[in-house]
């Protein structure tokens, strides 16, 4: 049982983050964000995946502008991601933007700084403070010898308190480094600190294979540790993908409960069915199922049924034949080719 670090709660549109909220996942999406088609597109994909709230690139006016059309057709918060122009920040919130992605020491002088917060306020809109490994100041990578846990956090304790010396206290931070063990021991560091929500993230993880491990290594360790209000998992590819990782990864560790988990053995030489195409078949069709049910694959009816006791539903391979068997009890027998219908319509049952 995984006990959380209490945190400040904080809001994103209707979301709230941090406190005993769930742990919400957050994607980004990688359209021109003043394409509103392009992104609205993506923003709804991202939206049937379960994602709780997206962020987009606010590069230019035009994007800041397009934000009051994309919200009129989404259903989930959306974060403005801005970067040193303290001018987007203010149109974005014009616009009805939920949240801001944004560095305050970035955007220039304390009127810069000021003008946002005070647009924020009155908005009710938060900040993420977002360090990155690649972008600590000079100055506090001499004092802490480099690139590691201690010149991350002062870093972003340096934004906190531009922020705080404004009577700004909506603000989630991130520490993102590339390596897992740096991610891991600066949010360490860091909730030790403060107690701002954290947004957790392995930047730059690499593509959606070698991404998904590192991810869930670095995300999980510190979800495992109590830390950690809402993630991001970073893949170079669709965000789709991240965002089903990282609904994955909170699931893996029971703190989100809704959708399939999905059970299945490895198979050996007591498999005698084709498990693996049953087991990718039957992970594709239940995708879209939201309701918690724990469904088990497994190949033979030896162990299968026993090994999947905490299952609602599965089946298990025989041989030319399978076994329905729901919380580890042998419900009927059905013949292979009928395995998979079978246990669809079982699920169906569960989910009505
Ligand atoms: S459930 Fe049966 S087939 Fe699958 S790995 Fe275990 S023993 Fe082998």
């Amino acid at each position: 049982m995984i006990t959380r670090k209490k945190t400040r709660k904080i809001k994103v549109g209707d979301v709230y983050i941090g406190g005993d909220a769930p742990i919400s996942v957050q994607s980004m999406t990688n359209t021109p964000t003043s394409d509103v088609k392009k992104t609205l597109i993506q923003i709804q994909e991202l939206q049937e995946a379960g994602c709780d709230i997206v962020r987009s690139a606010v590069s230019s006016l035009e994007d800041a502008k397009a934000i009051n059309e994309i919200k009129k057709h989404i259903s989930i918060p959306i974060i403005a991601d801005i970067q040193f122009d303290y001018k987007l920040a203010i149109e974005s919130i014009r616009q009805g933007v939920d949240g801001l992605r944004i560095n305050p020491g970035n955007i220039g002088s304390q009127k810069n700084v000021r003008e946002v917060v005070n647009a924020c306020k009155s908005e009710n809109i938060s900040i993420r403070i977002g360090v990155n490994s690649g972008s600590i100041k000079r100055e506090y990578l001499e004092k802490y010898n480099g690139v590691n846990e201690n010149s991350m956090v002062e870093s972003a304790l340096e934004q906190i308190r531009l922020l705080e010396e404004m009577d700004f206290h909506d603000i989630k931070i991130s520490l993102k480094a590339s390596s897992a063990p740096l991610t891991i021991s600066s949010y360490a560091l860091m909730s030790e600190k403060c107690e701002y929500p954290l947004h957790l993230g392995v930047t730059e993880a690499g593509t959606p294979w070698r991404g998904t491990i590192k991810s869930s290594v670095g995300i999980g360790t510190l979800l495992a540790m109590g830390i950690g209000d809402t993630i991001r998992v970073s893949l170079t590819g669709d965000p789709v993908d991240e965002v089903k990782v990282g609904k994955e990864i909170l699931k893996s560790l029971g703190l989100r409960n809704d959708g399939i988990e999905f059970i299945s053995c490895p198979t050996c030489s007591r498999t005698h069915i084709d498990l693996i195409g049953i087991a990718q078949e039957a992970e594709m069709r239940l995708e879209h199922i939201k309701k918690p049910i724990k469904v088990a694959v497994m190949g033979c009816a030896v162990n299968g049924p026993g090994e999947a006791r905490e299952a609602d539903i599965g089946i298990a391979g025989g041989n030319g034949e399978g076994l329905i068997f729901k919380k580890g009890v042998i419900i009927r027998k059905v013949p292979e080719e009928k395995l998979l219908e079978e246990l669809m319509k079982e699920i169906e049952e569960l989910e009505s």
